[in-house]
């Protein structure tokens, strides 16, 4: 401790309020633990101000507007105009009500707001550095600490941020007027995110790729009717090559990239936004200080309890580990929190979905038919087109499919890849079913409202057992 520093003391420390460590805090407080969140930026971290809900906001957006210059098949003529600037700031008051929400909620549960860097000093003791000249640090001795630091965007050589012309996604969701040509490199979901919003909004998009194709990680029927979707919106793809040097020209850049075989490909554009992937923020921290080590990538590894190597200390979020999504970022704060006040609780991992807001949007959870083979079952898969759903068609959405995976023998669900119209809300129904131990016939039993796009779900469950009405069985 620094000579003349009073020490604050606590139950739980949480250092990053996004929103791993924000459900973390709340959720601590509300089970009566005395709990201190320390943030150095904003609250609700990267999902609620730089990510999931800003990138939401201006797909949605960006969606109506193209959707309703398109709309001439249904009898609609329009040609929407669109003020990027205005939209830019609709999308902000989004975000100012929800963080703005999150502090709310964070002092309704007694959770004592601080704001600076922390970092540890000792096993049991963290330094906070407060921003703004003259506002010194100071010490807070704690119990527990839950790690809630998140990640930051990978920089690649010579494309830094810094520079005007390079575009990390937030700076890209910033964006007052749209680039007249984009260049994005990575094809992975913020970079199909991101395109896709460009591409509607009228700028000419090209992806540079080092893979093979469009999502890498996704199975390729998944990602098929993405990356031709994106084509029709006039997306240019180019695979294997890697962004290698840009520079200025008179009417704006060059990006080049450079093949398998090492030649180089010329690409003109007006900005260059680099989505190759995100990077655990745990160089900051003096983890020794603690005990711990991070892994050669950066993250922390810890149990289904969130718990770190270290036993009075949790990490959740992205500094655990993929995958790197909200979502399993808040389920692990709260698990943390349940722990360290006394509750046998746990995460199962096979419960935690993804989901890609492209157009269409992509959506997965538990095993794919392979992992279920590999894990020792004999899997049954049942589909359902989107082309056959009354809905999705009254919707012009008539793209896509729901696939489940199930135990043949047992009928327990094991998985489900969906991709097509609200993807994202349809795989909770697939995860509910897995978290529950539910059965195929479970969920063939169970009436879904008509007309809706969640009868879906149910035909393919009951295509996996032959059953299915509205298609035709395997
Ligand atoms: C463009 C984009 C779109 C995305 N879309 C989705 C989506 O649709 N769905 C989804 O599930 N996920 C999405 N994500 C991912 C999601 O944003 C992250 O998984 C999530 O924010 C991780 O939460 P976290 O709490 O671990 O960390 P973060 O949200 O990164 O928050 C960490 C916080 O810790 C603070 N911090 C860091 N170091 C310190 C320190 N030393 N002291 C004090 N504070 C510190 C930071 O300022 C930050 O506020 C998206 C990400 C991006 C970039």
């Amino acid at each position: 401790m620094v000579v003349g520093d009073i020490a604050t003391g606590t139950d739980v420390l949480v250092i990053g309020a996004g929103p791993g460590g924000y459900v973390a805090a709340i959720r601590a407080g509300q089970l009566g633990l005395d709990v201190t969140l320390v943030e150095k930026d904003a609250y609700g971290g990267v999902c609620l101000n730089y990510g999931c809900i800003p990138s939401k906001a201006m797909i949605t957006a960006s969606d109506l507007a193209y959707a309703a210059g398109h709309a001439e098949e249904m009898g609609v003529y329009a040609d929407p105009e669109v003020d990027l600037a205005e939209m830019v700031d609709w999308k902000d008051g989004v975000v100012d009500q929800l963080t703005g929400g999150v502090e709310k909620l964070c002092k309704a549960a007694g959770v004592n707001l601080m704001e600076g860097t922390a970092f540890f000093a000792g096993e049991h003791e963290a330094r906070v550095v407060h921003g703004g000249e003259g506002q010194g640090s100071e010490t807070v001795e704690f119990e527990h600490a839950i790690v809630a630091t998140g990640s930051r965007p990978i920089e690649i050589p010579d494309f830094s941020f810094s520079d005007e012309q390079v575009l990390d996604s937030a700076q890209a969701l910033d964006l007052r007027e749209p680039p007249e040509r984009l260049v994005v490199v990575g094809a992975g979901y913020i970079g199909m995110e991101l395109s896709t919003v460009f591409a509607r909004l009228g700028t000419e998009v090209t992806v540079v790729e080092m893979l093979d194709d469009v999502l890498p990680g996704f199975e390729a029927d998944l990602a098929r009717p993405v990356k031709r979707r994106a084509k029709d919106l006039g997306i240019d793809f180019y695979f294997g090559q890697a962004a290698s040097e840009w520079w200025e020209e008179d009417d704006g850049i060059v990006v080049v990239t450079e093949d398998e075989d090492g030649e180089l490909h010329e690409h003109p554009a007006d900005k260059v936004l680099v989505a190759v992937g995100r990077q655990p923020v745990t160089d900051t921290l003096e983890l020794d200080a603690v005990g711990l080590e991070p892994d050669d990538r950066g993250f922390l590894s810890t149990d289904d309890q969130a718990r770190t190597a270290v036993e009075h200390v949790f990490a959740v979020g992205d500094v655990a580990g993929e995958p790197m999504l909200a979502h399993k970022g808040m389920m692990e704060g709260e698990i943390a929190a349940e722990v360290i006040a006394g509750e046998a609780v746990g995460l199962d991992y096979q419960t935690v979905p993804a989901a890609v807001f492209t157009d269409p949007e992509l959506a997965t959870v538990g095993m794919t038919e392979a992992e279920a083979e590999e894990a020792g079952f004999s899997p049954v898969v049942g589909r359902f087109p989107f082309a056959a759903s009354g809905r999705a068609l009254s919707m012009d959405e008539g793209e896509g499919f729901v696939r489940v995976v199930a135990d043949d023998e047992s009928g327990f669900v094991l998985g489900g890849q969906i991709v097509g119209p609200e993807a994202s809300e349809l795989v909770a129904e697939v995860t509910l079913a897995i978290e529950m131990g539910a059965r195929l016939e479970d969920v063939v039993a169970t009436v879904h409202t008509h007309p809706t796009l969640a009868e879906a779900v149910r035909e393919a469950m009951a295509n996996a057992r032959g059953k299915a009405v509205h298609t035709l069985n395997r």
